[in-house]
């Protein structure tokens, strides 16, 4: 098997999507599983040379102080999603990624996300001194390993949200800045986002919280001739909802109102149950719609913590549009969806787009990965079907 030479970095390497993430690229690198799940596998991506799942190799940032074995085992006692022997296969994998993984920062993440946090994660850093140490994780990684290039994935918790109008637009005032009110402000996302950027490596945000979405660092990420994108992964009520709400917009049927219920139960799930941080996911959830439509219907997203229910999301959603004549009619479906396993392949195919896109020198905001996103940045456009065609659009100019 050929050396790793890509690395992805995960920020929150211990988490649902994380566990989940590495035991995927673990067995795909065994061909223990199949491509299901994977858009990088489809036939019009072929040929483009992405790179095999064996350049990879996974290190990351955490809070917890917990061993990712019993992190992914949890998978498989708890959410009873994927076979054992899966797990058991990549222990030594899993073992390996323990010792690639170094204490991340909380700072500016909420009470809610602090209390997660072991007592080796740094609590009196500056923004200036937490990127400075963050990078220098990163570059450990990189040069111990002799990679070519790391990617940073940002999948740790859903921080609050925080208005980026407060931030300096340019990147010169924003750094002068790091350690006074502006930097103050910056939500842990950011700072990883900052640090990875500055050193010229890409970030993805597959979160809703800040990242790399203020200008200021966007601005970065040009400056030091990198890429970036996010934000938020796309994986199932607001996937269905980008596919559904095109066909009332084609169809002249007027949306009257848009309901969606959710309910889970993972470490994701006790973290959005805090009213402030679920604030940023809802936002996230419910901007799309009148984006699609042209105007906003009355929507209600609701998020509930149900314990019982693990990793398995279900979203209920109520469509009442009117029809000829004025008539009310009702659209009702359930989504009943692995949360984890939906977002995992997403983070391998951005990873390896991603991969591609630095081989070929593209810089700023990888608009291409549109349909991985819920809030994609600098893209107006949010039918998936649409923003699908990007991707097919980008693969064809590389090809050709
Ligand atoms: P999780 O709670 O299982 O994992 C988050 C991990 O991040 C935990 O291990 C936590 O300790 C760690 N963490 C928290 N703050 C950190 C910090 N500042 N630095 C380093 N590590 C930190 O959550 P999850 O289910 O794995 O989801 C991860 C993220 O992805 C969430 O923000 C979620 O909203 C987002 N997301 C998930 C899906 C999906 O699962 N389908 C879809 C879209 C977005």
């Amino acid at each position: 098997m050929p050396r790793p030479t890509i690395g992805i970095w995960l920020v929150g390497v211990k988490g649902g999507v994380a566990a989940t993430t590495i035991v995927g690229l673990c067995a795909l690198k065994q061909g223990a599983v199949d491509d299901a799940g994977l858009v990088s596998q489809l036939p019009q991506f072929r040929g483009l040379g992405l790179a095999d799942w064996s350049r990879f190799l996974v290190g990351g940032h955490e809070i917890r102080d917990v061993r990712l074995f019993d992190e992914a085992m949890r998978l498989v006692t708890e959410s009873r999603v994927i076979g054992r022997e899966l797990v058991e296969a990549c222990r030594a994998e899993l073992d390996l990624i323990d010792q690639r993984t170094r204490p991340g920062t909380i700072r500016s993440v909420g009470p809610t996300i602090e209390q997660f946090a072991s007592a080796g994660v740094p609590r009196e850093e500056s923004p200036r001194q937490a990127i400075a140490r963050l990078q220098k994780d990163l570059s450990e990684f990189q040069q111990s390993h002799g990679l070519e290039h790391v990617i940073v994935v940002n999948v740790a918790s859903t921080e609050p949200p925080l208005d980026r109008s407060l931030l300096p637009a340019s990147w010169p005032e924003l750094e002068r800045e790091l350690d006074g009110p502006a930097g103050g402000r910056l939500p842990a996302s950011t700072l990883y986002a900052i640090a990875a950027l500055d050193l010229g490596l890409s970030y993805i945000n597959f979160t809703p919280s800040l990242g790399s979405s203020p200008p200021a660092v966007g601005e970065l990420a040009r400056l030091r001739r990198t890429r970036h994108m996010g934000c938020d992964g796309k994986t199932g009520e607001t996937l269905l909802k980008s596919v559904l709400a095109p066909l009332f917009f084609c169809r002249h049927l007027p949306v009257m109102s848009w309901v969606g219920h959710n309910i889970f139960g993972n470490m994701d799930g006790k973290v959005l149950n805090d009213p402030v941080n679920k604030q940023t996911k809802i936002a996230s959830k419910d901007r799309l719609l009148g984006q699609i439509l042209g105007y906003r219907p009355q929507t209600l997203v609701s998020i509930e913590y149900i314990e019982s229910l693990g990793d398995w999301k279900t979203a209920w959603d109520h469509v009442h549009f009117r029809g000829f004549l004025g008539t009310p009619m009702t659209l009702q479906f359930i989504w009943q969806g692995c949360d984890s396993l939906l977002a995992a392949p997403l983070v391998l195919d951005l990873v390896r787009f991603t991969e591609l896109a630095w081989r070929r020198g593209e810089l700023g905001a990888l608009t291409f990965l549109a349909s991985f996103f819920k809030s994609p940045y600098e893209v107006d456009q949010q039918s998936f079907i649409h923003q699908f065609q990007m991707l097919e659009a980008w693969a064809g100019r590389e090809r050709g």
